[in-house]
């Protein structure tokens, strides 16, 4: 794939550059956007736990193989397509279990170094998620990375697969498509990026099949690192 370039803002006139300017202007302003289930945390115990709580509470016989089928669309999309009813009473369960059950998830090994040496080669960091905000949060911070935004469904616009998330992460960035990446583990996140102009980079420790055409597919965040900053000295250090 081509590494997105840095896009710089025009520079003003010589006579009106102060050195803080100068700095501003020469930061690179690249943005990686990443999924959230199966890309940053392993939540599957998470969801697994809370479908079996919807199934008991509900009378929903759906496996969780056929919920997990949908991950990376917005919940209420996926109830949809399962064809179950009671939709919000359904979601309250299932919301209300997940926050119960958020110590289950963990972060995949390396992200969160991945993530710091991202920050420290300049790029800007965002979550792009169906996840409900209120179920987001808390693993976000649980996280501790420096997002500087997370589109969740309670935001504006469409969810994923539309490309609406992504392009109002990049407003919140001041970032142009052309200079970002999103990371996902879904067909549907390959579908949002497409249409947002966004390359994409498929997360193979997530839950996902890519779709045509092949994404480039890395195995690790490591791999993600030396992807996209394979000149960052620090990909051999002790970070990673
Ligand atoms: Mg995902």
């Amino acid at each position: 794939m081509t590494v997105p370039a840095p896009i710089s803002p025009p520079a003003p006139a010589a006579s009106e550059i102060t050195a803080v300017e100068r700095r501003h202007a020469d930061r690179a302003q690249r943005a990686l956007l990443l999924d959230l289930d199966g890309v940053l945390l392993d939540t599957r115990p998470v969801m697994q736990k809370a479908w079996r709580k919807v199934q008991e509470a509900h009378g929903v016989t759906r496996p969780f193989t056929d919920y997990e089928r949908h991950l990376g669309r917005e919940f209420g999309d996926i109830m949809q397509r399962l064809g179950v009813a009671d939709i919000n009473a359904v979601r309250r369960t299932y919301e209300t279990e997940s926050l119960a059950a958020a110590h289950l998830a963990h972060e995949f090994t390396g992200v969160v170094e991945v993530l710091h040496a991202f920050v420290a080669a300049d790029w800007r960091l965002g979550v792009v998620t169906s996840k409900h905000v209120d179920r987001a949060a808390p693993l976000l911070a649980h996280l501790g990375c420096p997002f500087a935004t997370v589109r969740t469904p309670a935001g504006a616009g469409r969810a994923k697969p539309a490309p609406d998330p992504i392009l109002l992460a990049l407003v919140d960035l001041g970032v142009d498509p052309a200079a970002a990446v999103y990371v996902g583990d879904m067909a549907v996140d390959q579908e949002s990026a497409a249409r947002a102009g966004v390359a994409y980079v498929h997360a193979g420790w997530g839950y996902g099949q890519p779709t045509s055409p092949v994404p480039e597919i890395v195995a690790s965040p490591k791999g993600l690192l030396q992807l996209l900053c394979p000149a960052e000295p620090f990909v051999e250090g002790s970070l990673v």
